[in-house]
Order: structure tokens, then sequence, then C-alpha cells
């Protein structure tokens, strides 16, 4: 049977959209996975162009992979993703061993154009959009977790952002089309389900009747065998009270919300086109740690965004220190091209953003360790993952807060199950946990 490779940079839509891809490959026995590309005669790249050194990774790996088509003229290296969307010239001029490029609309397509390569024998080019299509094959029989597109697209036009024209508009899948698939996946043992959209939390206005991500919520809620539900990633701009109060209130939702800043500044913010103020941002973390105290709050910021001063920068160190984050993301701005930010005035040297990204990462170890060391002394639940990456004899699971947790299950603990760990030490950046013997079962 012919062999699939595919090697995934960038974000968890990607993650899952190559799931997707190899899902329509390997069902009927059409293609096995292989994680040698030397054994592969098709080669699938999903790739990502939020910043040019994720661009120069690809370019290098197809590079890399240019002399196994000596080796085996019939073998097929296919581009997907963001990259094949809006660099399509490029890679062709760049990387003529490419057969294939085809953006993330065209994955439903994925056997059909692979099967036009081999028989036109030239390379195929298809980007542009497409009807929305739910995928849910995927290559593997699904773990414990799993993710589950609910929308495709974005309409935010952040202007540092590429996903409005890689991803198109905003469509949401209907609530009955998500449901199926969380079923099917929860009756194949998954535990544990987030929930994926650009901007997951403006799930379902584009239907009709329309519906939103609280309602949806509460119905995954009542899927049986299913323990949490998690959902990324959310804009501040749609972020409503009653998705908060789902939050509290929806037994299997956990309380922990990505919740992007991107900056501190309102200056900044406005150049961004983000929709909403640091005053505003703080009103709804306000809300949140009212309504789900313990709630867990993590980020993403960009720092050296064209024309950030000093005064700009400190801004959104003091937006981390007031927010306390759990943990967060900080990202150097980097110029895409074909974005409004591009080509605006002041951007900001290397070396600068390269201090900002080191004192913010600072700051954010500063605030957050804290917060785990308050964990000491605990109980929590722990959805237990497998064998700890450090001491094979130990257990490692989460916290519904997304805490990485290690301790002994004695033996007597099983992947998948749900148990209640006291925390004993919080370490950098996990923390160490025993058992709590009673009533340990809690699932
Ligand atoms: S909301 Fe997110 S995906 Fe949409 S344009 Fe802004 S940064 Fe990009």
């Amino acid at each position: 049977m012919p062999k699939l490779h595919v090697i995934t940079y960038g974000c968890q839509m990607n993650e899952y959209d190559s799931e997707r891809a190899a899902g329509l490959l390997t069902q009927f026995g059409h293609y096995e996975l292989t994680d040698s590309p030397a054994e592969a005669d098709l080669i699938l790249l999903n790739t990502c162009s939020i910043r040019e050194k994720a661009e120069e990774k690809v370019f290098s790996k197809l590079g890399e992979l240019r002399p196994l088509k000596g080796r085996n003229p019939d073998l097929v290296i296919g581009v997907m993703g963001c990259m094949a969307q809006l660099q399509k010239e490029r890679i062709r001029q760049r990387a003529p061993s490419v057969d294939l490029v085809f953006g993330s609309p065209a994955i439903a397509r994925v056997g059909e154009l692979v099967d036009r390569v081999r028989r036109e024998r030239r390379p195929v080019l298809e980007v542009g959009e497409a009807p929305l299509v739910k995928l849910t094959t995927r290559p593997r029989r699904p773990s414990l977790k799993a993710f589950v597109t609910v929308m495709e697209g974005c309409e935010k036009h952040c202007t540092f952002c590429v996903v409005p024209v890689t991803r198109g508009r905003e469509r949401s899948h209907p609530p009955e089309t998500i449901l199926a698939e969380i079923q099917e996946l929860a009756r194949q043992g998954v535990r544990e389900v987030t929930l994926l959209g650009q901007t997951v939390n403006a799930y379902g206005r584009d239907l009709a009747p329309p519906t939103d991500l609280a309602a949806l919520l509460e119905r995954v809620n009542e899927i049986d065998g299913l323990a949490r539900v998690r959902f990324v990633t959310s804009n501040p701009y749609n972020l409503t009270s009653r998705l908060i109060g789902a939050l509290r209130d929806v037994p299997k939702v956990c309380e922990s919300l990505h919740l992007p800043l991107q900056s501190g500044s309102n200056r900044i913010l406005a150049a961004m086109n983000r929709g909403y103020t640091r005053e505003r941002y703080l009103e709804l973390i306000a809300e949140l740690k009212e309504t789900v105290p313990g709630i867990a709050l993590s980020t993403d910021l960009i720092v050296g965004f064209p024309g950030e001063t000093e005064e700009d920068f400190a801004q959104t160190v003091d937006m981390v220190e007031r927010v306390g984050y759990d943990s967060l993301f900080a990202f150097r701005y980097s110029r895409r091209p074909g974005t409004p930010a591009a080509t605006l005035p002041g951007q900001v040297p290397e070396d600068v953003k390269a201090r900002r990204n080191t004192r913010i990462l600072e700051v954010a170890e500063r605030v957050s360790a804290p917060k785990a060391v308050a964990l000491e002394g605990r109980e929590l639940e722990v959805l237990v993952d497998g064998a700890s990456k450090r001491d094979r004899r130990q257990l490692a699971g989460r916290t519904r807060c997304h805490r990485v947790v290690n301790f002994d299950g004695g033996g007597r603990v099983d992947v998948g199950e749900i148990v209640q760990v006291r925390i004993t030490q919080a370490m950098p950046h996990s923390l160490r946990g025993a058992l709590v013997e009673e009533g340990a079962h809690v699932c």
C-alpha cells in the first residue's frame, strides 16, 4: 500500500487540518501513514504563514526532501495550508520539486488532487474558496483527547494577520453535525474535546437560526462518556456574559480561558484593529474572575508591533501584572506581506523586539509562579494522560486549569481515568502530586 508522511507547522487548526487530510487519504486503505519521509510515496507539508521564520522553515524542509524525488520518481510532494494559499507562486519558483499546492478550503478534495497530479504528471495548484464541508475522518483512532472544528475563517481583519485571507470569512458548522462528531468520538473513548475556531466565541451568529457557543457547550455537556470540554481561540470582542456564565455553570466546561490581548496599549490595539481597549479587556477579566473564581487565564502578546514605543510596551507589561496570567505566549511582530501592518511606518528593530520579548517572558514567569505555588496542598481533578515524560514509573495528567501533574498511580489508576490528586509541589512548568486514596476515582 502507498505510504503517506505528513509534516505539520503552526497552530492547532493546522494540526487538525493535517488529521483531516490524512484521515481522508487513509480511509478505504488508499494510503497508510509512515513516520519516515524516505519511505513515503506522498509527503504533505501543512504550512503556517503567521511569521516569516515559519515560512523559511518550510522552504528549508522542502530543500531537504528534494533528493528523495531522485530516489523515488513517483513521490508526490504537496504543500497545503496558509502558506500554500498566500505564497503559491513563490513556492513554485523556490521549490520546483513541489507537485501540489492547495489551500485549507480544498482539503476535502485532497485525494482527487493527488490523483490529478499522478494522472496529468504536472503540478496542480488549487487555492481559493470552496463550500464549507465538515470532515470528520482521522488517520488514527483518536486517543483520549480530540480537536473538533466548530467554525472556519475569521472576519476581524486584525492588521497583522493573514488568517482572513487564508481561511476566508467566518462560517459555523451546524450544531447537529458537531454533536454527531463528538458523540462518535466519545463512543470511541475520547474523554476531552477542544472546540476549535479562529474566533470560536463568535460561533453560530452566521447560522439560521443564529445560536452561540454557550448554547453549543450546553449540548456538548450532555454527551455521555465525555468528561471535559475546552475551546480556543476566543476574541475579547466577542466575549459575552452568557459565555462567561457557561464557564461557571456547564459542568464539563473547564475553568480556563485563552483570551489573546496582543497589546496593553490602546494606541497599538487601535493600530492592530482589535476592536477593544485595555479598559474593556480589564472589565472582562474582572467579570471572569468574579464569575469563575480560580479560572486559569492565558493570552497571546505581540511585542514590537510597528510604532510600539517603550511607553506602549510598558502598558503591556502592566497588563500582564494586573491580569496575572497563568501562562502566555509572546511573539515578536513579524511583517507578513499583504497585511496592512506590513507597510506601517515605525517598524521596530529586531534587537528591540528581542529585548522586549525576553522582558515580557520574565514578567510572565514572575506573575505565574505564585499562582502555581498557591495550588500546593489543594486537591485537584486530574485526567490521566499516560506515563510521565520524566519518570515512566509515574503517571501524568492535566488539571481542569490545564496544568500538568505528575504523580504515582500505585498501579491502581488507568489512562483515561479522572482522579483526585493532592498537589505536593509546584515546579516551574508542572506540578507534583499524590493520589487521593479515598474516593479517588470520580469518573
Ligand atoms: S481575530 Fe485572530 S484570526 Fe481573526 S484576524 Fe484577528 S488575529 Fe487573525
